[in-house]
């Protein structure tokens, strides 16, 4: 049984989905207006691990992301520029170009980092006639109103707003917080926009019309609307970043709670943030801290999931290099550990001792997902006097979860020259082949095999394989 924080209850809950055995979940995705800062990481890190350890407990998990390419705008809130409109005009590119490259982008930062692409991933531009029906219930329903052009959410109308946290003041404040001028047109503070026809930006290059006027969508009814549409009105579990509890998660929740006249989503799990020293991560002061900056320090990626595999999700991680280094110290290790048991005598596989660490294995996960402990308990069957077989298969299963490549051969670096010789050689054995002398062939392909280079022939031509 998976016991799991559940933000909107502020309490350790034992997990039960609403139907037995499959889970709905879903989570944030990235606002594709630049590269994803390993902060931004480490909650896709979070949620990957959560639906792995579902999985691993045996349930079906549905999962659904957007991918934010309109209407989040600077402040989170309704103020502010589109991210996307900054970042079309930092690099003289179109808002589809800039989505369409970095979306690309974040998919190969989540390979490398194994986190499994969601089976749903939407873009918040391909719903948009989904966001104008629900707006149109809550206008007809009376939670939403026309001021100014935008078309706003009333929080007013709600019998609870404020799900997250018990003090209302310091949600109008972070409400509020922004330096630029205060909307005149809303009624109350909170209230939030749903489309937007009327705004600062006319520059705005996606817009749809709309029964309220050309415009554009509002962040927070993107996610709403793409989850009703592919999960259905009733939600297991919605996840992101801290930072999205206020405004974006509560405005999900009041709209499609309202929307819907019933309770939408079960339970809410945020995973915490990674900072710098000096304080916040940020994608446009100080190091631009991304995966391939790592990779070009000479970091393997999946040391950084490792490095957070070892703290808690809900404790804010202070990265270092030097935090970075002990973990890339403590995967190559880990990694020579289970190449070494490769090369020892198997023996017998051990039932009730793989059990045992299974089972340990599962219950630091099931505890609000200690990976930390998960991680020791690897550790420990390494050490635990058993085959090495056991070890391996052991090792195998762990890896589902905590996803650290920890059974796959480094590949084995080519240098040039060589690569240079391979290709001489096909050469010269095609050749020989052309002028039937297939006794050279032979000799040549038996030549490249002795040196661990393995030929395949192809309708493409000739491919090689190296093995060690
Ligand atoms: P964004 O692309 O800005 O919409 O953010 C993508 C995800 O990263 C959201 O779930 C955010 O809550 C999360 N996030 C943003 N900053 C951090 C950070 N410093 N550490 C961890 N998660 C973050
Ligand atoms: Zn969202």
């Amino acid at each position: 049984m998976l016991k799991i924080y559940n933000s909107a209850t502020r309490k350790i809950e034992e997990f039960v989905p609403r139907v037995e055995g499959e889970v709905k979940m879903y989570t944030c995705g990235p606002t594709v207006y630049h590269f994803a800062h390993i902060g931004n990481l480490r909650t896709y890190i979070m949620e990957d691990v959560l639906e792995k350890t579902l999985e691993l407990l045996g349930y079906k998990v549905t999962r659904a992301m957007n991918i934010t390419d309109v209407g989040h705008l600077t402040s989170d809130g309704d103020t502010g520029e589109d991210k996307m409109l900054l970042g079309a005009k930092r690099e003289h590119k179109s808002v589809l170009e800039i989505a369409e490259f970095y979306t690309q982008e974040f998919k190969k930062d989540c390979e490398k980092l194994n986190i499994a692409w969601p089976k749903i991933v939407v873009k918040a531009t391909s719903c948009i006639q989904e966001y104008i029906e629900i707006i149109k219930v809550l206008l007809e329903k009376g939670y939403a109103y026309g001021a100014g052009g935008n078309i706003y959410f009333d929080v007013t109308k709600l019998k609870e707003y404020n799900v997250f946290t018990n003090h209302q003041a310091e949600n109008l404040k972070v409400g509020v917080r922004e330096t630029v001028e205060e909307d005149k047109e809303k009624r109350n503070p909170n209230d939030f926009v749903l489309w937007f026809t009327k705004s600062k930006f006319d520059s705005q290059e996606l817009k749809w019309d709309s029964p309220w006027g050309v415009g554009y969508p509002g962040w927070h009814i993107e996610c709403s609307g793409i989850s009703l549409k592919y999960l259905g009105e009733y939600l297991d579990i919605h996840c992101g970043g801290v930072d999205n509890k206020f405004p974006h998660h509560t405005n999900e929740i009041a709209q499609s709670e309202a929307y819907l006249g019933h309770k939408w989503c079960n339970y809410w799990v945020h995973g915490e943030h990674l900072n710098v020293s000096s304080g916040k991560m940020s994608k446009s002061s100080g190091e631009f801290l991304t995966v391939a900056l790592l990779e070009s320090k000479g970091y393997q990626s999946l040391s950084y999931r490792l490095f957070c595999l070892q703290s808690h999700y809900r404790n804010q991680l202070v990265f270092s290099y030097e935090g970075l280094d002990m973990a890339q110290s403590a995967y190559q290790k880990l990694k020579n550990r289970v190449k070494a048991l490769n090369s020892q005598e198997k023996g017998e596989f051990d039932e009730q001792k793989y059990n045992i660490f299974l089972e340990k294995f599962k219950s630091a996960l099931s505890n609000d997902l200690n990976t930390s402990l998960a991680l020791t308990t690897l550790y420990d069957a390494l050490k635990e006097d058993m085959s090495a077989k056991t070890k391996l298969e052991l090792v195998k299963k762990f890896d589902e979860v905590l996803g650290l490549d920890l059974l796959k051969e480094e590949k084995a670096e080519v240098d040039e020259e060589f690569l240079k010789y391979i290709n001489q050689m096909i050469n010269k054995r095609l050749e020989a082949k052309r002028e039937k002398r297939y006794a050279e062939a032979d000799e040549i392909r038996a030549e490249l095999q002795g040196k661990g280079v393995y030929l395949k022939d192809t309708p493409n031509g000739t491919e090689f394989e190296i093995k060690k």
